[in-house]
């Protein structure tokens, strides 16, 4: 086996010590929660006006972080902005997407226009 020295016999009793453990622990977990509030996400949910973290920014914070989504934050008849999750071209919701534009690559006007054919009335 090989020779430790003083240091490192001194840093194995630390590192045993259960009251360290916890410490070290609790210490990574506030630095994972600062980095958590400075996320790209955490700056979303305060664009919609909510705290990250606390209470429902804190869910709403949840919400972008499980669905990797993005907040709609359209602007709503209260006033207030959408905080329902969007998603497609734009990040709107499903009531702020707005209509559709049509196909876009080759192939989907090609089959737009293959239906139109298709369903004339005769
Ligand atoms: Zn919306």
């Amino acid at each position: 086996m090989a020779r430790l020295s003083s240091y490192d016999r001194m840093m194995a009793e630390i590192e045993a010590d259960p009251e360290y453990q916890r410490r070290l622990a609790q210490h990574m977990a506030e630095i994972d929660e600062r980095q958590r509030m400075q996320s790209w996400a955490a700056d979303r949910v305060r664009a919609a006006g909510f705290d990250p973290a606390e209470g429902r920014g804190r869910k709403l914070l949840e919400k972008i972080e499980r669905t990797a989504g993005d907040l709609c934050l359209a602007r709503t008849r209260r006033g207030t902005l959408c905080i329902a999750l969007g998603s497609g071209n734009g990040w709107r919701c499903r009531l702020h997407g707005g209509a559709s534009i049509g196909p876009k690559t080759d192939e989907g006007r090609a089959r737009a226009m293959a239906n139109l054919v298709q369903n004339r009335p005769k």
